[in-house]
């Protein structure tokens, strides 16, 4: 679908993968007009076809695209873009679990011209690739970096839009972490480098406490995440699992964090799990965490048996293996 200034948006097309042309003085390629989404469609139990809550993507589209001053796609023709490809690739969705049709809607500057301003033309397309198993051998927990040298974002800036930008000023930073042998990079605030903000594709959640045998004693737990800031990405996965905790009677908080928080309250025992959640991974425990001065293990480094009921939960909602309560699945008609 393409806009211009005057027309809005047209030429609605459906047609293979190919290369594009691009001419060397593409906006985009010199400035940066460049936001997109991930989202996932997945095999239903009954042998159908499903997209996780579409329109919570649409809607940070549109707030990515006024952050860059780029126009806003209606969340119905989001959806309906997205439902259409679905419904072409319908072969391409896995048969089973976990495996996936990644989705990537994404928006660009198709105009030419040298100066920096919004541009008056940009094409918005999907894309769909099948996605396998995060986790094909089973979940394993991750080891973290705490970037302090690079921020990712800082406040007034681009963090709360999911812009290319903010993944080519994350590449540098994700380098470091992989020279520290950790898997991930965790991002803290721009201004104190104190707070915890999140990891480089992925939200971060903390488990205070314990539960009973057979799951009693919920009451003992508070699951809390980083509050948004501006300057972390709001992920979907995050929102989702903010309803999940609270539908499994545990307490839920968005909370200030900062590193300091967080080594002690596993040297106290008062953290007790970890993990990271995103569309890509669903949820993936955190067993280490690594600085320039401090690293420490996160409970007994393995993974929590709250990070594995919250990501059972949620991958059941999915794969419709469990009733869609909240009205999150966009079924795709067959
Ligand atoms: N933070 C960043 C920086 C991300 O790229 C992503 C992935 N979109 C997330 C968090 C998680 O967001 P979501 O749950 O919507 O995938």
């Amino acid at each position: 679908i393409r806009w211009s200034e005057g027309r809005g948006w047209h030429d609605a097309q459906l047609e293979p993968y190919a290369p594009l042309q691009i001419d060397p003085a593409n906006m985009t390629l010199h400035y940066a007009q460049s936001v997109f989404e991930g989202l996932k469609a997945y095999r239903q139990a009954d042998g159908g076809v499903a997209v996780f809550r579409p329109e919570e993507n649409a809607r940070r589209f549109r707030r990515s695209a006024r952050r860059l001053a780029m126009p806003e796609l209606p969340v119905e023709t989001f959806v309906e873009a997205i439902d259409l490809l679905v419904r072409q690739d319908e072969a391409w969705v896995p048969g089973e679990g976990e495996q996936s049709l990644y989705l990537r809607p994404f928006m660009f500057a198709t105009e030419v011209g040298l100066g920096v301003r919004p541009a008056n033309e940009y094409l918005f397309m999907v894309i769909a690739s099948p996605a396998g198993a995060y986790f094909p051998r089973g979940v394993h927990p991750v080891s973290v970096w705490l970037s302090e040298e690079y921020v990712r974002a800082a406040p007034g800036g681009t963090g709360e839009a999911k812009c290319a930008g903010n993944y080519a000023a994350s590449l540098a930073a994700q380098a470091e972490a992989a020279n520290h042998g950790c898997d991930q990079v965790v991002w803290l605030d721009a201004v104190e480098r104190r707070w915890v903000e999140e990891m480089g594709g992925m939200n971060l959640y903390f488990v205070y406490g314990q539960e009973g045998p057979e799951g009693g004693g919920r009451e003992n737990v508070r699951i809390v995440t980083p509050e948004l800031t501006g300057t972390l990405l709001p992920g979907i996965t995050r929102l989702s699992l903010l309803r999940i905790a609270e539908d499994l009677d545990y307490a839920t908080e968005e909370v200030r964090l900062s590193t300091e928080d967080w080594r002690r309250g596993n040297e106290d025992g008062s953290i007790t799990e970890v993990f990271a959640c995103g569309t890509a991974a669903v949820i993936t425990p955190v067993g280490e965490v690594k600085s320039a001065r401090a690293s420490w293990t996160v409970g007994d480094g393995g993974t929590g048996p709250i990070t594995m009921r919250l990501r059972e939960t949620l991958l059941a909602i999915q794969t419709g293996r469990a009733p869609d309560t909240h009205g999150w699945m966009h079924r795709i008609a067959d």
